[in-house]
């Protein structure tokens, strides 16, 4: 068994055992390092998971390990930062794991592995990534239109289909897309995704084994083919040579194929002429990184995939000042999640600032003040804070402290003592008492069902974060 393999059973595992928050946060970037002697070393890129997996979560990994693997005794878990890399194919992807349990809760069994030599139906697609939740955009409408065409009819339209671009824009989640929509449309094809890397490595392995008829059965009697990163094949001469009659045999009988890469055929350096041909034979499309409303349009998508509600103003400043990749800008949005969901931190602009500082390296944030990041709290008294709430809903001081039991006013008071709470650390007794004489539980109950209003109320969430920010905060 790959070590991938054997991981990915043993997260399996253990994710029917442990919280799915911590799961996904804790296991995130994980694999194997070795297996030696009885003893599996684990690596994580994050100090703060190799720290929790050792104190909290060994023992459960060590019994789901046993299950999965009886030769193994003893689980170390160690400190590896190159895990942190996308490329680096010993890294499980969490989320894959956790939906397939979602799927299979009735009758849990192992995740149907795919053997390295083996013809499968839909081997290492990931359900995640489709062509409806792919955002388009202008700059990549005829990337994802592209696809779509191929996806309807396999074979015809577009073959090969060659996508291109930089690190994180996409390719991946169209290749995969393209997969799991022919799937959805041709629910009988054989549709093969992997990596160039993979190819290359079963290319090797199989000459060693001169198993090379195996090999061939396995890629040329598939409906599709998809290789990502192909660039990845370069000066591996054999590798290349397989490749070649690999493909014309699948062009030949109009199977389709799919490829990505981080330039586009002609400009691919150490790869044979004549596959760079091949390459460039059918229809080459550019992914390219996206405008600033379509990574805003990005974030509400993923926001509404994980059912977070944010205050626009937060994804906003993040669509504003992330430059590089998708991939960057979604790191930037799981770690807000992240924040929410397990340390119950409501986010502001300022924390956001901050995390795209220390993101960026630069103190610069586009669309803050610099004032805004290093200035200090403007109100020190509940008046102050009940001036600026009935400034922002333009309601009279004496209707907030008042008895009337309207909504929008009702709200605004409840907010308001939310914040006085929450900013000002008034005890729940006094801040009712500020309130025409009203008793603690009033409060009380205002923080609660502010608290979790701001969770799935956009408006309110908006609200709460623009009079945090009047405030300095
Ligand atoms: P690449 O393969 O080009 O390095 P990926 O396909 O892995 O990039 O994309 C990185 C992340 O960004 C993925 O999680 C992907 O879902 C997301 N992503 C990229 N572009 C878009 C888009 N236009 N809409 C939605 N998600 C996107
Ligand atoms: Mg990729």
């Amino acid at each position: 068994m790959y070590l991938q393999d054997l991981w990915k059973q043993i997260l399996f595992a253990a994710s029917r055992e442990i919280p799915k928050n911590h799961f996904l946060v804790w296991f995130a970037n994980t694999g194997i390092l070795d297996f030696e002697n009885s003893i599996l070393r684990v690596g994580t890129p994050n100090p703060t998971a190799q720290a929790t997996i050792h104190q909290k979560f060994l023992q459960i990994l060590l019994k789901c390990a046993k299950e999965v693997e009886p030769e193994i005794q003893e689980i170390i878990i160690e400190l590896d930062s190159t895990l942190s890399q996308e490329e680096d194919v010993r890294r499980i992807d969490v989320t894959e794991v956790v939906t397939v349990e979602k799927k299979s809760r009735k009758h849990i069994q192992p995740i149907p592995l795919p053997s390295p030599v083996s013809s499968g139906l839909a081997t290492f697609l990931n359900p995640h990534y489709t062509l409806d939740g792919f955002v388009p955009g202008k700059d990549n409408n005829l990337a994802h239109a592209a696809c779509s065409r191929v996806a309807e009819k396999p074979g015809t339209a577009f073959n090969p289909l060659f996508i291109f671009g930089g690190v994180g824009l996409g390719k991946t989640h169209l290749l995969q897309g393209i997969g799991n929509a022919i799937l959805k449309n041709h629910p009988d094809a054989s549709i093969l995704y992997l990596t160039a890397e993979r190819f290359l490595n079963e290319y090797v392995a199989c000459v060693r084994k001169s198993n090379m008829i195996e090999l061939r059965k396995r890629y040329r009697n598939v409906d599709c083919l998809i290789v990502d990163d192909i660039h990845f094949i370069a000066r591996k001469e054999g590798t290349q040579e397989e490749f070649f009659h690999t493909f014309n045999e699948l062009r030949e009988a109009n199977k389709q194929i799919v490829l990505s890469s981080d330039c586009p055929p002609r400009a691919l350096l150490d790869i044979d002429e004549r596959l760079k041909s091949r390459f460039a034979s059918g229809m080459v499309v550019e992914v390219s990184f996206p405008d600033s409303e379509t990574r805003l349009a990005i974030l509400q998508r993923k926001c509404q995939e994980e059912k977070i509600v944010l205050a626009p103003e937060i994804l906003e400043l993040i669509a504003e000042n992330v430059y590089q990749s998708i991939r960057e800008l979604e790191g930037l949005l799981t770690q807000i999640m992240a924040q929410i969901k397990l340390q119950n931190f409501v986010p502001t602009i300022k924390s956001v600032g901050r995390m795209i500082q220390e993101h960026s390296g630069s103190k610069k944030v586009h669309g803050l003040k610099e004032e805004e990041m290093t200035g200090e709290l403007k109100v020190r008294k509940a008046e102050e804070i009940i001036e600026l709430i009935s400034q922002h809903f333009q309601i009279s001081k004496e209707e907030l402290m008042g008895a009337s039991r309207k909504k929008e006013i009702l709200i605004a008071r409840q907010l308001c003592m939310y914040l006085i709470y929450e900013v000002l650390r008034y005890s729940y007794d006094s801040i009712g008492s500020l309130f025409a004489g009203r008793n603690h539980t009033t409060a009380l109950h205002a923080h609660h069902k502010i608290r979790e209003l701001i969770l799935r109320d956009q408006k309110i969430a908006s609200d709460c974060l623009v009079l945090k920010r009047e405030m300095g905060l």
